[in-house]
């Protein structure tokens, strides 16, 4: 493979770090346009000294002095603000990352769309937000949306094309996380520490409350739906506690196919990377005599409710989906924040969504500015769901 630019949004990520790692061992030709972070400096400062990218972005503007300083002299620009974040995902790098958490990703992953990068998608906040909008204006610009999150790598590397028409069932797995054996009792009581110690997978904070509450899987409900125009009621979850198989495609004539691999996100992210070539690089190899078995179970609804709110919102459809995010973006950094239990987090996506779809305002259509229009359903959503929050905090 000839030498390819690259971008990534949120390098300073678990996301961004594994795919920095990816290139390093498999020494892949890269060049680096640009790099950019929330608030991580120091870490942005020491990747931008190893990779040497044109551009380094620091979104939290109070620390972009101190970038400033430390790359004075390297030629590497610098730069700071939200709106900097997506003037580097504007700048001509053919692949890029979208590895941001949360709807902060939507506008710069759009921007990277609408040149028509290969965007390499994590952030799968930005698909439930605006995903028909995001790949349609992909397939316009001529680019290409490769997901990364692993179960989407999966399906999009057995879906067999010629046949898309011909899929029973799209079969997310899920590892049931941290409290897939703990009583509604004890998850009424769980610390964020228990919540982020998630038992397969090493992920930034966020995700790992999603996966405890199962949002993350109603999440990728979402994002799959999207992604693969299927609709809701031919997805289904099924709980595989060792993460070895990734997911899977039921064909119409019986068969189906599964990916399997160790956990380790670098695996997708290559895919991503070389597709429809195989990057090669020293993988963790595959040891099933090791493992020895690989079991499944139900997902339970009552104890994991998020994934019938997510449900709810996918046949709402319209906005619902970005309401949902939103709300439980708020109620994930309330409950970090030790403002509300874990069991109030699904209540509080669920109570603002009510009040929303009480207001009939979800499923205006897309018409407008596509990220306006998510972003003013996002603000609603949030406003509802810190209020929620503080009414339950004040009882927490
Ligand atoms: P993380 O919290 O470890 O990293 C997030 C990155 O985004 C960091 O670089 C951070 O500095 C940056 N960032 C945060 N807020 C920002 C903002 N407002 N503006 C600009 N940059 C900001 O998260 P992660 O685990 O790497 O996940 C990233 C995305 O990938 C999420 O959408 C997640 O759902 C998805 N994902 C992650 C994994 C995983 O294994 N970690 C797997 C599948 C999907
Ligand atoms: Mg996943």
């Amino acid at each position: 493979m000839s030498q390819r630019t690259v971008t990534i949004l949120g390098s300073t990520g678990s996301i961004g770090v594994s795919t920095l790692s990816l290139f390093e061992e498999s020494g892949a030709d890269v060049r680096i346009v640009a790099l950019t972070a929330g608030r991580n400096v120091e870490r942005l400062i020491e990747q931008a000294l190893q990779w040497r990218p044109d551009l380094a972005v620091i979104e939290d503007v109070s620390k972009l002095p101190q970038l400033r300083d430390r790359l004075a002299g390297t030629g590497i620009k610098t730069e700071g603000g939200a709106q900097a974040v997506i003037a580097a995902a504007h700048e001509p790098a053919e692949w890029v990352m979208s590895a941001i958490v949360g709807a902060a990703g939507l506008a710069p992953t759009l921007a990277a769309a609408r040149r028509g990068a290969v965007v390499a998608l994590a952030n799968k906040e930005s698909l439930v937000c605006a995903g028909p909008q995001l790949l349609e204006m992909a397939r316009l610009a001529g680019g290409a949306v490769i997901p990364v999150d692993s179960e989407h790598s999966a399906i999009f590397q057995v879906l067999q094309q010629p046949c898309i028409d011909k899929v029973s069932r799209l079969i997310l797995t899920a590892s049931g996380g941290p409290f897939r054996v703990w009583t509604v009792e004890a998850m009424r009581a769980a610390t964020p520490e228990q919540a982020v110690a998630h038992p397969n997978w090493s992920m930034g904070a966020k995700i790992s409350v999603d996966s405890a509450t199962m949002m993350n899987k109603g999440l990728e409900m979402i994002e799959a739906s999207y992604l693969f125009a299927t609709e809701e009621a031919r997805i289904d979850v099924l709980v595989h506690p060792q993460s070895i198989i990734h997911s899977m495609v039921e064909y119409m004539d019986g068969s189906t196919l599964a990916q399997l691999g160790p956990p380790d996100m670098r695996s997708p992210i290559a895919c991503a990377f070389a597709w429809p070539d195989r990057l090669a690089w020293p993988s963790p190899q595959l040891d099933l005599a090791a493992i020895g078995q690989l079991t499944f179970e139900a997902p339970d609804l009552v104890r994991f409710p998020a994934l019938s709110i997510a449900r709810q919102a996918l046949s709402v459809g319209g906005w619902a989906p970005a309401a949902m995010n939103a709300a439980n973006e708020v109620a994930v950094a309330a409950f970090l924040d030790r403002r509300i239990g874990f069991l109030d987090i699904a209540a509080t996506v669920r109570d603002t969504l009510d009040r929303l779809n009480g207001g009939g305002d979800l499923k205006a259509g897309a018409g407008g500015d596509v990220l306006e229009a998510a972003m003013m359903t996002d603000a609603s959503a949030r406003r509802l769901a810190a209020a929620i929050v503080d009414d339950l905090s004040t009882v927490h």
